[in-house]
């Protein structure tokens, strides 16, 4: 058959440990067979960072910026125990982070959802997305251990020297902590409008939470960026159909267990690290949890979820066989490719795509899994299929649906 052609580039980032032979896989089985691609590739994997000092991670976002879409495979965020590992020159920042700041993005996780594998939650039935804001609050505070009698105060002082403010937090009479946190109007403003981008590119419902009913000024304030938003982007909101609704943080999550999903939760920093864990383990696997960057400019980069699970890769480098998931991989790319047709108007494309997927969910629902869904489907099945035995399978379908 002839190959599908891919209009545009898409910016291809390498990774790490058994994600790493899973990227390879996923192309070689299920990419290049079918689509005539322009891959902008980039090794992210961990000894090629350190080689480039990491510059390789900055022009690999700055090709995002100027192709529109990436996919990325799960990287290493090497600690003191990986430097050792791969001997490498330092602990190099975590390339996720260093990505979303070059795109002052916003990152998305969507489950994804078969009809044999049953949410923990009864009424759950389309996915729940969650917009974590992943800038400030909690993650860059400062934070004081309060040893005796003494006052804490918050100090602010303007660059022009005009008009100090000082508030008393606590005159403390004994031992305490206090802690200073803060957040920037362009970050919650870029929050909000990479969530309406979101919610319109899928077409879903927006909720955000918080609590500016105790917070007066800080919650409030993220409340009033979203409204201002809102109104800003309200044609594009309704011609998408989609409804906007601020809540208190405490009823989102009320809310969110009697509700059928099929929307994208905006959350602040902490609420999103808290509320993502619980989405994801009421949805069932890390391996069905993907994950998608966007800028508020529209610029989108797609990944799993979870990491490089690397003890599968020890398993795989001793020669023993696999059974890891590469099913949040594969929606990456599919990801990546419907986004690239979308932009590009060429419907061809985002067919592929919808068949890629359907291929996945299709071998699911047939009970043709890997290790970590075999406790997970109903019915359930007696045998499992090795890493490269599910793409195998996957890649059978696909060719039979083409
Ligand atoms: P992990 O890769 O998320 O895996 C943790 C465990 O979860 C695995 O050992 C496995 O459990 C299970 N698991 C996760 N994904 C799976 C899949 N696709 N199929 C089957 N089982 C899966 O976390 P890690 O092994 O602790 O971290 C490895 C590296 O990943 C770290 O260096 C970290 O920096 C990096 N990381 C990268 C990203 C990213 O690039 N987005 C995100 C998180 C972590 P069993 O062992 O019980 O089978
Ligand atoms: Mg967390």
């Amino acid at each position: 058959m002839t190959k599908i052609k891919v209009a545009k580039p898409i910016v291809d980032m390498d990774g790490d440990e058994m994600t790493r032979i899973i990227w390879q896989m996923i192309k070689d089985k299920l990419i290049h067979p079918y689509l005539d691609v322009e891959l902008k590739y980039f090794d992210l994997g961990v000894k090629h960072r350190d080689d480039t000092n990491d510059q390789v991670t900055i022009d690999a976002a700055e090709a995002i910026k100027e192709h529109g879409v990436g996919v990325k495979c799960a990287t290493i965020t090497p600690d003191a125990e990986r430097v050792t590992e791969y001997k490498l020159k330092k602990a190099w920042p975590s390339p996720n982070g260093t990505i979303r700041g070059i795109l002052d993005g916003t990152v998305f996780r969507k489950p994804i959802m078969t009809k044999n594998i049953l949410p923990a939650v009864r009424s759950w039935k389309k996915p729940i997305i969650i917009g974590r804001h992943a800038y400030g609050d909690l993650y860059k505070s400062q934070e004081y251990i309060v040893t005796g009698p003494g006052k804490a105060e918050i100090v602010f002082t303007p660059a022009n020297g005009v008009g100090e403010a000082r508030l008393t937090i606590k005159e403390f009479t004994g031992p305490g902590i206090v802690m200073g946190i803060h957040n920037t109007e362009k970050s919650i403003r870029s929050f909000a409008r990479a969530c309406i981008t979101y919610a319109v590119s899928e077409k879903v419902d927006l909720w955000f939470g918080a609590k500016d009913t105790i917070s007066k000024k800080y919650h409030a304030r993220f409340k009033e960026v979203f409204n201002e938003e809102v109104r800003n982007h309200e044609a594009a909101l309704k011609e998408a159909g989609i409804t906007y609704r601020y809540l208190l943080i405490d009823d989102a999550v009320a809310q969110i267990m009697k509700h059928e999903g099929g929307i994208l939760w905006a959350c602040k920093n902490y609420d999103g690290d808290v509320f993502s864990d619980m989405v994801a383990a009421g949805f069932g696997s890390l391996g069905m949890m993907t994950s998608v960057l966007v800028s508020p400019d529209g610029k989108y980069e797609y990944e799993a979820a979870h990491g490089t699970v690397r003890r599968h890769y020890y398993e795989h480098l001793k020669g023993n066989k696999t059974s890891t998931n590469s099913v949040a991989s594969i929606f990456a790319w599919s990801g990546a490719l419907r986004k690239r047709g979308e932009l590009d108007n060429t419907p061809a494309v985002v067919k592929f795509a919808d068949a890629l997927e359907h291929s996945v969910i299709s071998c699911i629902e047939s009970g043709i899994v890997t290790k970590d869904l075999m406790s997970l489907v109903t019915p359930a099945v007696s045998t499992y299929e090795t890493t490269e035995g599910f793409l195998d399978k996957v890649a059978a379908r696909l060719r039979d649906a083409l």
